[in-house]
Formats: C-alpha cells, sequence, structure tokens
C-alpha cells in the first residue's frame, strides 16, 4: 500500500478548517462481561455488553451513524455529513473488539473505527494494561504497597513529590480518583522505570506477560477479519505515552510505528487517537508528516474546527453516569 503524501491529505493547506465539523464521536476501551472470552476471567471490569448494545440504540434513535471513510470525505470537504452525525471509535485494539464490539457493530450493518496499538506478538502489555491486571488482583492498596516496597529512596521521593502535585488534579475524594492519581504518577513521572517493575509484579501475581498479551491485543487474522467485515483502523502509537511527557522525538518514532503497522490493513491517509488524549502542539505536524490526516482526543466536544483535535464523548462514563445523548 503506499503511503499518502503530506501533498494528498486532502484541502487542509492550514490545520484549521473552513468550516467547523458538527460530528458526535463516541469513544470506546473494553467492553466484556465477567467470564467471556474478553475479560477471561481477569477480572477487569469494562463496559457490559448490555450496557453497549443498549448505548447503540439510544445513539441510533438520535443519530445517523457514520463512517470512518465518510468522515474523511467530510474533512476534504468533498461531502458533508448527513445532520446528528455519529461516529463509534474504539481505543487500544483490545480483543474485546474481536470479540464484542465487531459482531455486534456487524449485526447491526454499523461500521467503527478502531485505533489499534502496534503490538506485534511477544512484546507484552503497555503500562496502562499491566495496571489494569494489577489493580484487578492486588486491589488499589495492595498494588501500591507493592510498587512502594521496590522503589528506592530516591524514587520514593519523587513518587510522594508527583502524587502531591496530581492531587490538585485527583483530589482523593473517591476511590476512582485516587485510582487516577496512582495511574498519573506511574504513566508520567515514573513511566520508564516502573515499566520493569510492574512486568515483574504481572510474572508474580497475574502469569506469563508475553503469553497473555499475545491473546489481549487484535492480531493480524482478527484485525483483517474485521477490515473485511467493514470496520477501519487507525494509529494509537507503540507504546502508549503521555505525548505531552515524550520528547518530540519520541513521538515522532511513536507516530511513524502506528503508521507502519495500519497501512497493512487500512488506506490512508489514516486517524490518530492520542494515547490517553495526552496532547502536545507539534503532533498534528509530525502527524501530518507520516500521513494521518486526523487526530481524536479525550475532550469531550461535539462541535471541532481542527480536524488534529476532535472531541469525544466517554460512551462508558455515559452509561455509569445514566446521561442521555441530546
Ligand atoms: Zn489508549
Amino acid at each position: 500500500m503506499v503511503r499518502p503524501q503530506p501533498a494528498d491529505l486532502g484541502g487542509l493547506s492550514d490545520k484549521r478548517m473552513n468550516h467547523s465539523l458538527e460530528l458526535t464521536v463516541m469513544m470506546y476501551h473494553y467492553v466484556r462481561d465477567r467470564g467471556d472470552e474478553a475479560e477471561a476471567g481477569s477480572g477487569i471490569p469494562g463496559m457490559s455488553v448490555q450496557a453497549f448494545e443498549a448505548q447503540l440504540d439510544e445513539l441510533s434513535r438520535q443519530h445517523t451513524f457514520v463512517t470512518w471513510p465518510e468522515v474523511r470525505m467530510a474533512l476534504q470537504a468533498a461531502k458533508p455529513l448527513p445532520s446528528s452525525a455519529c461516529l463509534l471509535t474504539f481505543d487500544d485494539g483490545v480483543r474485546d473488539h474481536y470479540f464484542n464490539a465487531f459482531k455486534i457493530l456487524h449485526k447491526r450493518n454499523l461500521s467503527g473505527l478502531f485505533f489499534v496499538l502496534n503490538r506485534c506478538e511477544s512484546k507484552g502489555f503497555i503500562l496502562a494494561h499491566k495496571i489494569h491486571f494489577l489493580l484487578a488482583k492486588l486491589g488499589f492498596v495492595g498494588l501500591r504497597e507493592a510498587i512502594w516496597e521496590k522503589l528506592d529512596p530516591d524514587q520514593r521521593t519523587r513518587f510522594t513529590q508527583a502524587e502531591r502535585h496530581y492531587q490538585l488534579k485527583y483530589p482523593p475524594i473517591s476511590m476512582d480518583k485516587r485510582i487516577n492519581l496512582l495511574k498519573a504518577v506511574l504513566q508520567r513521572e515514573l513511566s520508564s522505570e516502573v515499566n520493569t517493575l510492574l512486568s515483574d509484579l504481572f510474572e508474580m501475581h497475574v502469569g506469563s506477560e508475553n503469553e497473555i498479551a499475545r491473546s489481549y491485543y487484535l492480531n493480524t487474522d482478527q484485525i483483517q477479519e474485521m477490515a473485511a467485515g467493514g470496520m477501519h483502523f487507525g494509529g494509537h502509537s507503540h507504546s502508549h505515552p503521555w505525548f505531552d511527557w515524550i520528547d518530540a522525538e519520541a513521538r515522532a518514532v511513536e507516530i511513524k510505528a502506528s503508521a507502519d503497522w495500519i497501512e497493512q490493513f487500512e488506506p490512508g491517509p489514516w486517524a490518530f487517537a492520542y494515547p490517553y488524549g495526552g496532547l502536545s502542539e507539534d503532533s498534528p505536524q509530525i502527524l501530518k508528516e507520516h500521513g494521518f490526516m486526523a487526530a481524536f482526543t479525550t475532550q469531550t466536544q461535539l462541535r471541532h474546527s481542527d480536524p488534529y483535535f476532535i472531541g469525544r464523548l466517554d460512551g462508558e462514563e455515559m452509561a455509569q453516569d445514566g446521561q442521555g445523548y441530546a
């Protein structure tokens, strides 16, 4: 497949669009029931299949579902979207998307845009997923203690300082906030050093990381079957770092790795989703250079004026909060 050149990326002479795009973009991660093929006894919770289907029912009453190629055409100003358009997106390329989401979408004759990590076999888990497994096994207090025990005095100081820093953003008023605070410290300040530490804890408490990871992420056969069934794919980096935490060179490596991976499955120009929704000024330019014409954030937004900052709604969170979709 020929990599699209920046000149082919549509009528985007400037990164701002002439007219803002009105589009409801739903974002999903895990879609699973306890004990099904996706959850597989891991204890990691997600949006239930029933809640996902109920949300699709509700969305279908209020919106017209559109596909990624339709959104791409609208961004290239070739054809406007229908009113109340809705795009379904799925992050992280986990097997839930093959076993549950794909089957449901296919049955309903719908398409989804799946942001996959290029996790070729035997590369293990990204940091965030190791944390999910360990939280399910050890609980919040157990995981925090297990990590703390293994840190040296200097790391403990930085851990404590980082915790204090994030307390403003995640005031520890609920267990969810306390978990988010711990995740922020591990995924940012201590990300390079706890990666190995979490792998050790994973082997100790969960099992063989490489073996479990191999069937955790979508493999080539599953992606090809999904593509043949009308699904579309976008990039989501290789190692899932916060883009505002790593430097420009590392961002370029992550984005290039995504382009190399998805060109096997999807004609470009492509879409990208920022890992954790982390933003950096130079990402649009780097994305453009590697054949991506749009990028999705985790910011709640229904009208979008920049193709590299398209906001999304968190479907799982909305289902938990019992919110509607007016
Ligand atoms: Zn992600």
